[in-house]
């Protein structure tokens, strides 16, 4: 294999070269997609004796494949991590950590502004079937998680920032209470991307990246990643992955290769074109709240300035109205889309709380018209336009 540390001094070298071996394909600047399901042999030995871990032995594509291991090779180098593992979607590598941690009686502390499937599938599926309990935490202060900590407390869930409300949680004080409890902590990185964050290295132990937003970056693909710290838990969740069949198709892994080489650069405009319309929309006098953790208002600005070195596009305000005229703005967008995701090259605009009572949202810390808006790649002068008109409709 060539000499691969010489591309681990920076970030843009990892994305743009390492775990890339030309020689291999010819010398061709970017991989093949190898797209096939099977490796054949020469001999039964060879099959039944070949080790798994070798970059260079591949034996079925639900085990794994060339163009899946680049990807996670990068990824794990990204996240300072002992090795890494794609998936075909965010929530198959969610569902994959949670059953490799939890046994049945277990406990979880999971924040309440964690992505909304995860939370079903821990209350729901985990509940049902392993009686699986789940404390929720506001997760704003440490304090919270101690004395949520049970003897049966095997896993505890962050996702900082989060993505409505934008509430972080201190990586590491809440790693150091669970390292105490013998408890794994799990961390949504996916706001942050493994550019502006990496929880691996303030003591977390599972890192999850949804590859469906800014690592594919142009809305073109469903994936999902995991990034761990300890190698033992990585050959477990490498099993597992095998069992529960949730490996990422070489096709999509190719593509997220592909979106990281310039997710570097496209998370940077991505910021500066957030912060902008952040501060706009700050000032503005039909906004009464702005959620974005690049702003010096944001109750944990000093929280986010010692754990991330930076933002994405991502943000969410509320409007001085009622839904109805939320419902105005958002659908008054020309620019903005309306719809669920974010990460892509497209200016996003969406209302996650407009079908929910006004009480269950208050827990979660935005009300019922909170807007959620993703600043995408069109331009800041047009997307702030296109927010000033649409906020001229109320
Ligand atoms: C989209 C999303 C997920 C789920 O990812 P999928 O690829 O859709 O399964 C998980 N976490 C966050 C924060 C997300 O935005």
């Amino acid at each position: 294999m060539s000499d691969q540390s010489r591309y681990l001094k920076s970030d843009k070298l990892i994305t743009a070269h390492y775990g890339e071996e030309y020689e291999h394909y010819y010398n061709a600047v970017v991989p093949p997609v190898f797209m096939n399901s099977l490796n054949v042999f020469e001999t039964i030995d060879e099959y039944y004796d070949f080790d798994r871990t070798d970059k260079h032995k591949y034996c079925y594509g639900r085990v794994q494949n060339p163009t899946v291991r680049i990807l996670e090779d990068k990824i794990a180098a990204l996240e300072h991590g002992a090795g890494a593992l794609a998936f075909a979607s965010g929530m198959a590598a969610a569902t994959t950590a949670v059953l490799t941690v939890c046994k049945t009686g277990s406990h979880v502390i999971c924040i309440h502004n964690s992505y909304g499937p995860l939370k079903d599938f821990l209350t729901g599926y985990c509940k049902e079937h392993m009686n699986i309990t789940t404390s929720f935490v506001k997760g704003d202060c440490v304090e919270e998680f101690e004395e949520s900590i049970t003897d049966k407390t095997v896993l505890i869930v962050l996702e900082s920032p989060s993505s409505l409300v934008f509430s972080l949680q201190d990586i590491e004080a809440v790693s150091r209470i669970a390292k105490k409890h013998e408890a794994l902590v799990y961390i949504d990185n996916t706001f942050c991307t493994p550019i502006y964050q990496q929880p691996l290295t303030l003591g977390a132990d599972i890192v999850m990246h949804t590859t469906s937003k800014y690592i594919g970056g142009h809305s073109d693909i469903i994936g999902g990643i995991l990034a761990v710290k300890d190698s033992a838990l990585m050959k477990k969740l490498t099993a597992n992955r095998e069992l529960l069949g949730g490996i990422a198709g070489p096709m999509e892994a190719w593509l997220m290769i592909r979106g990281l080489r310039t997710m570097a650069v496209r998370i940077a405009q991505h910021q500066e074109t957030a912060m902008a319309v952040a501060r706009f929309l700050e000032t503005h006098p039909k906004v009464k709240n702005v959620y974005y953790p690049g702003l010096e208002s944001h109750p944990q600005y000093q929280l986010m300035k010692k754990q991330q070195s930076g933002n994405t596009g991502l943000l969410s305000f509320e409007i001085h109205g009622t839904l109805k005229d939320a419902e105005k703005v958002a659908e008054s967008l020309q620019i903005f889309k309306i719809g669920v995701s974010w990460g892509g090259f497209e200016s996003l605009a969406f209302l996650p709380h407009a079908r929910m009572e006004e009480n269950a949202c208050e827990a979660l810390g935005g009300s019922q018209n909170i807007i959620r808006i993703h600043c995408g790649l069109e331009g800041t002068e047009a997307l702030i336009s296109d927010l000033e008109s649409a906020l001229a409709q109320i």
